[in-house]
């Protein structure tokens, strides 16, 4: 029944005179977003609204469930659009929708009529009042409540009518490439994912970063992360992902320092050779998958250390989040089953027995200046030969 879709969204429309490109990202996002729908589509802006017009039959259940992941829509309602023919015409479509949209008839409801188009000869309460009627007198089961119905018909009168019951709640946000780009560092759990979601759905556009550990992690490891960032691109739009290939500086940290400050040392290279890639496509932060005390490499004075190598900033979106509070998230957005495939991880393989929680600073220091002639080739090296990997 329905050949079109209302997008209603929402903090795109409070931007003032920026909202048109605001709107022009959003249709450029639904568009991408229905290449991977069977059918034809297109999408006209009037009035500040937009619909999504289908050309051809197409698959409804799939066209919703692109349309939920559009980061900036805020409702999706599919709609009957009719010409304006008298109102007796738009009685009779009100009551073919209601009779094709419910089977069962048993429900209370409320008109919503309202007139945008002031030279119709009826106002919006004579409306309202005579498609009532009509609705009562051919489904008898139903009844009007006003205050609480079950059912709101709309009936918006404009250059053609719009008559639509439903709204489907979208993701909300604001569409990705409104808010400049970042560099997400994703690993193969199930934090990271999140937090490149979290991010994408401000606007931001998503780079990735992931250092793996041949032979120590394998390729399936390594595919895994590719899947994640699949994952995250049906959000948040492709992504291109680097993958450097980080043994040699881990092997070299391994060799020369000790083994209680690996992990941070590594983290603090991990986030300069991310640093390196942001630079160099743009972007205006990092993005990690961090909470405050979950591991050792996690604590506020991990953290400060991992952090004082890097210029741009850090958004560590899941800063505050308990475990479940991120799963929960990662169940939603489909990543979870992927992350808990369990392929090693760089970080495990390296890790340290009594790793220590609260490093300090200068100390970390120090024992860098044990890698001073070593490191400098193999940094060098780890970014000339990383792979970049365009995931859609
Ligand atoms: P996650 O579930 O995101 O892997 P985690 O709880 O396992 O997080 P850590 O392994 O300490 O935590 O990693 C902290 C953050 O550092 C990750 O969220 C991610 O942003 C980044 N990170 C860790 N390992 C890698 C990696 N191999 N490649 C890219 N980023 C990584
Ligand atoms: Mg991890």
């Amino acid at each position: 029944m329905f050949q079109a879709f209302l997008i209603k969204y929402g903090e795109i429309a409070i931007k003032g005179k920026n909202r048109y490109i605001f709107e022009n990202a959003l249709v450029r996002q639904i568009e991408f977003a229905l290449e991977r729908v069977e059918g034809e589509f297109h999408i006209t802006k009037e009035q500040g609204r937009i619909y999504v017009h289908a050309d051809s039959d197409y698959d409804y259940d799939e066209a919703v469930d692109a349309l939920t992941k559009v980061f900036g829509i805020v409702g999706i309602c599919p709609v009957v659009i009719k010409e304006d023919e008298g109102f007796d015409k738009l009685a009779e479509d009100v009551l073919t929708f209601v009779d094709e949209q419910y089977e069962d008839k048993n429900f209370t409801f409320k008109m919503m009529a309202r007139r945008a188009k002031k030279t119709y000869p009826m106002d919006s309460m004579e409306v309202n009042a005579a498609l009532g009627e009509k609705i009562l007198d051919k489904f008898p089961e139903t009844k009007v409540d006003v205050h609480n119905p079950e059912v709101k018909i709309f009936v918006e009168i404009r250059e053609q009518i719009n008559i639509y019951s439903e709204e489907i709640p979208g993701p909300g946000g604001m569409p990705t490439g409104t808010s400049g780009r970042a560099m997400l560092l994703l690993s193969g759990g199930i934090d990271s994912p999140v937090a490149g979601y979290m991010v994408a759905k401000r606007g931001v556009t998503i780079d990735a970063v992931y250092f793996h550990a041949p032979p120590y992690t394998s390729e399936r490891a390594k595919q895994k992360v590719v899947d994640l960032a699949k994952k995250v691109a049906v959000y948040a739009g492709p992504i291109k992902l680097h993958v450097v290939n980080f043994t040699d500086i881990q092997l070299a940290i391994y060799e020369n320092c000790p083994h209680e400050e690996l992990t941070i040392i590594m983290r603090r290279y991990m986030m300069k050779i991310a640093e390196h890639f942001a630079k160099e496509d743009g972007c205006l932060g990092l993005i990690t998958g961090e909470s405050i005390g979950q591991v050792a490499s996690q604590t506020m004075q991990s953290l400060q250390c991992t952090n004082e190598v890097c210029e741009l900033p850090v958004f560590r979106p899941v800063i505050a989040f308990d475990k479940n509070d991120i799963i929960a998230i990662s169940e939603k957005i489909d990543t979870y089953e992927t992350s808990i495939l369990p392929y090693e991880d760089c970080c495990t393989i390296f890790v340290a027995k009594h790793p220590v929680t609260k490093p300090n600073l200068k100390s970390i220091k120090k024992s860098e200046m044990k890698l001073e002639g070593k490191i400098e080739d193999l940094y060098k090296t780890a970014i000339e030969t990383t792979e970049i990997i365009e995931v859609k």
